[in-house]
């Protein structure tokens, strides 16, 4: 199956000047007891984004320029891979922590979402330019959390790019929560989220669950299904036809623990389900956190059974009046525990599950 992918990937030399040393963050981080990011003043990649339990350390300059390109994987000949830090914001991956990729073709290129920071799509949009002279034309943002959206302002200032996401997206930016995800970044990363804004699709997906929407470019054909709002206020998979590869956001995570705020645990199950079914025959999964994978995609079935596992769990500590402070300490998964992010997010998973159960039982 392997060998099908096309093996190279590129080192982009240019990375050595993303690697700093950073002396004034120090007191951030020591004010934000944040014990869950990337290694500082380190930059290492996994010799290949497919199935592998390698994650990169990418530690990014704090004085970075726009025009600084990123290591990018190219896995095959079309279609190119940004295989992210697993870690939450911090000061050293400044908010390169979720995958995004792109596609070059005779027309143009479709992006795939658009990383952390304006800075970060800026850097997007760089290194696009470094590998070819082909306009932009789509950025398809998969959902609004900020490790996948946050970049999309810079493709609307670059002008000409059609900026693709779910409906839920106005739902979302009129809840108002992104004030305080905005404020959070800048904690870390301030000066990268300089001239942040939050921006409208220029075309909408929704309608009925699993419905597609198809867009061709140079003979290119990207299916956009939408998947619901199991993970956020709306989610996107997106089909890429000719290749068969799918991108599925954050409806499952590789070699990383779950996080649940927005979305609905039972939906996720089921919209995985789904997922495996339609897509058995898919060469390559690509998610929004952790490496790409082949079939059987067992990162899909493993982030199945963490969920279904914490339903169980919850729906038994809910008939036996158990409180949720009393399930939030219980609840330890010792085959989730070596997990990257288990520390950070299965507490707060199960405080979500928790909740959502008691609402859906009585
Ligand atoms: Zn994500």
């Amino acid at each position: 199956m392997l060998k099908l992918l096309y093996p190279a990937f590129i080192a982009i030399s240019l990375l050595v000047s993303s690697v700093n040393l950073y002396a004034e963050e120090a007191l951030t981080r020591q004010q934000v007891d944040h014990a869950f990011g990337t290694k500082h003043n380190k930059v290492s990649l996994p010799q290949t984004p497919f199935n592998t339990d390698e994650v990169p350390n990418i530690a990014l300059a704090a004085n970075a320029n726009a025009a600084d390109v990123l290591p990018v994987y190219k896995i095959s000949p079309n279609t190119y891979f940004f295989y992210a830090n697993i870690a939450e914001v911090d000061e050293n991956n400044r908010g390169f922590n979720a995958n995004a990729g792109f596609v070059v073709t005779e027309e143009g290129v479709v992006v795939i979402d658009s990383l952390g920071s304006p800075l970060l799509g800026q850097r997007i949009i760089s290194t696009i330019k470094a590998i070819t002279d082909k306009p932009i034309k789509y950025l398809i943002v998969t959902h609004n959390h900020p490790d996948h959206a946050y970049g999309a302002i810079a493709f609307r200032n670059l002008g000409g790019v059609k900026i693709i996401g779910h409906q839920g997206t106005i739902k979302y930016i009129e809840s108002g929560r992104i004030e305080h995800s905005v404020n959070y970044r800048k904690t870390f990363i301030a000066r990268d989220m300089q001239g942040f804004k939050a921006v409208k699709p220029d075309i909408l997906i929704g309608g009925e669950e699993y419905s597609k929407t198809r867009i061709t470019l140079g003979q290119q054909h990207f299916d956009i299904y939408n998947t619901g709002s199991h993970h956020s206020f709306g989610d996107l998979i997106v089909h890429q036809v000719d290749e068969n590869f799918v991108w599925i956001s954050d409806l499952a995570f590789n070699n990383r623990t779950t996080f649940m705020a927005d979305g609905h645990s039972q939906a996720a199950i089921s919209t995985q389900s789904w997922l495996l079914e339609q897509f058995k025959n898919a060469r390559l999964m690509l998610p929004g956190h952790g490496s790409t994978q082949t079939a059987p995609f067992s990162m899909v079935s493993k982030t199945q059974a963490y969920m279904q596992h914490l339903r169980k769990n919850m729906s038994d500590a809910l008939n036996n009046d158990i409180e949720l402070q009393e399930a939030v300490d219980n609840n330890e998964f010792a085959d989730w525990q070596d997990v990257p992010l288990y520390k950070l997010n299965h507490k707060k998973n199960i405080d979500f599950v928790y909740r959502e159960m008691e609402q859906e039982l009585f």
